[in-house]
């Protein structure tokens, strides 16, 4: 997780959110708390190893930058075969 990453409001679409809690040492099993400052909704996001094989690389316009994403819905990447 990076800092220039983008986490939007579920609830009313805001960026301005809050980690407020996170485990921050499982490496693979990472969960956050967060909170919005806009609408005070609070959820819950996972970081979770993924496999390879449900990897894509896509160009990011307009910098031209290659970054990873997922190549199918996240509930089908976290699988047994996750690494
Ligand atoms: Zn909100």
């Amino acid at each position: 997780m990076h800092a220039s990453e983008v986490v939007k409001c579920p609830q009313c679409g805001s960026d301005e959110i809050r980690a407020t809690y996170t485990n921050g040492h499982d490496a693979d099993r990472v969960v956050r708390q967060r909170r919005c400052l806009a609408c005070q909704h609070r959820w819950y996001t996972a970081e979770l190893a993924v496999s390879l094989a449900v990897v894509g690389w896509e160009r990011k316009e307009p910098s031209g930058k290659s970054v990873p994403v997922l190549r199918v819905p996240v509930d089908l990447a976290v699988g047994s075969d996750a690494v």
